[in-house]
């Protein structure tokens, strides 16, 4: 499979367009302020009636937030992005422009927990979910009925791994005139561009490697501004098609949804992101080689029963990696030692790696997730998701990669 995706370079990173200050500041420096004053009434009417640029209120727009809005939808080769609170509010603001009751989702059993809960709330009122354990084109097509709004999926999956094919994804989801939503958190765009491989809207948990340095709960929802909305006759009832036509979508979130739910970003937030973003394609390039290194050093160890990560040869996953760029498979992999006591003796014993619930960040993360993000989720559930009682967690971080084997090293060894 060759590499379709046209990763920007390192230098669109560092560059962002359009960001010139006017007291040549080299970043866009934090507009922390709650609203914005206009010397007459006449130029707010014109602000708010979209007649002229300019900015109002913050949790409508502000020129720190926008920053970083331009320069994700850029660097993913989207129409447009909208930052929002946290991943999960992207997530919510997302599938809530698009959804009335009746409606039914198509997505993959192995999701990142917070999605599944979200999905099970749904329900109340009146959305439904089918969940497919073997995210195929085929299975997908299956599944797709009438009712059916959008395929959701993650690439790569949070914890389970599934790496699956998503340009065929998007050909189902295409035939079917419904829209393929990505949330691509785990890969980022230093890795691949799910718009270049037909995703419709990209969404990110920029809490993780984009803000990369663990300092802010953010997120992302780009929107390539190709999904046919008008065209499709799905979504007439829900989005302002005939006015909008392919920017439908991010007009009636960033109006209505969006705006209205109130999950802005905190313009500090938005520029630490900024800062984090610049470093991304390097960060990547670091994490994704030590993660295989850990990898390869775990599936020989002894008291490792098994290995899951995207980059290795005996992983199912392994031939979908040559999406990525220079087929690097991510910095997330997952391990089982035999029980939860050997679980938690291993967590309990690593040096170096930070037992806490997130992803991404410069330090080595683990996590036991069956007690804790998944610790409602009954067995079944979970098990679908790729946890299992004795699945330990692996962020791997910009630690001196020979410093995070010995860690993993002595940890195995002192519990043995
Ligand atoms: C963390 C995460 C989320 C949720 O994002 P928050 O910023 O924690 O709300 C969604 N999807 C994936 C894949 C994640 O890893």
């Amino acid at each position: 499979m060759k590499n379709e995706s046209t990763i920007p370079p390192s230098t669109a990173y560092v560059h962002p367009r359009n960001q010139t200050d006017m007291m040549g500041s080299s970043m866009m420096p934090v507009y922390q302020t709650s609203a914005f004053s206009h010397s007459t009434a006449a130029e707010l009417e014109q602000i708010f009636k979209n007649q002229k640029p300019g900015y109002a209120y913050s949790r409508v727009g502000n020129p720190t937030v926008n920053a970083f809005e331009n320069q994700m939808a850029r660097l993913e080769g989207g129409l447009s992005a909208t930052a929002c609170a946290s991943g999960s509010a992207a997530i919510a603001c997302c599938f809530l422009t698009l959804l009335k009751s009746g409606d039914s989702i198509v997505a993959p059993a192995g999701l990142y927990g917070g999605t599944l809960n979200w999905l099970k709330e749904l329900e109340a009122f009146g959305i439904t979910t089918r969940l497919i354990a073997d995210f195929s084109a085929t299975n997908v097509e299956a599944a797709i009925d009438g009712s059916t709004r959008f395929v959701f999926m993650e690439i790569i999956s949070n914890p389970k791994l599934e790496v699956v094919d998503v340009r065929a994804l998007a050909e189902t989801a295409h035939k079917a005139n419904i829209p393929l939503i990505v949330d691509a958190t785990a890969v980022t765009p230093a890795l691949m561009r799910p718009i270049d491989f037909g995703a419709d809207i990209v969404i990110h948990s920029s809490s993780k490697y984009i803000n990369g340095n663990g300092t802010a709960i953010s997120g992302v929802i780009v929107d390539s501004g190709r999904f046919p909305w008008k065209k499709s006759g799905k979504f007439d009832e829900v989005l302002p098609c005939k006015k909008f036509g392919l920017a439908a979508f991010t007009a009636k979130l960033r109006n209505s949804t969006w705006q209205n739910i109130g999950a802005c970003l905190a313009p500090v937030h938005a520029w630490l992101n900024m800062t984090g973003l610049e470093t991304l394609p390097l960060r990547m390039k670091q994490i994704c080689s030590s993660a295989k290194a850990l990898a390869a050093f775990l599936e020989a160890s002894k008291g490792v029963q098994a290995v899951n990560y995207p980059g290795l040869a005996s992983s199912p996953w392994h031939q979908q990696t040559a999406q990525f760029a220079e087929g690097q498979a991510g910095g997330i992999l997952t391990i089982r030692v035999g029980s939860k006591a050997r679980a938690f003796s291993l967590i309990d014993h690593l040096k170096l790696a930070l037992n806490l619930p997130n992803i991404g960040d410069t330090k080595t993360l683990v996590l036991h997730p069956a007690s804790t993000i998944f610790i409602h989720s009954d067995p079944a559930a979970r098990e679908a998701a790729g946890v299992f009682e004795d699945t330990v967690r692996i962020s791997v971080g910009l630690e001196t990669c020979d410093d995070i084997i010995a860690d993993f090293k002595g940890a195995l060894e002192a519990m043995a």
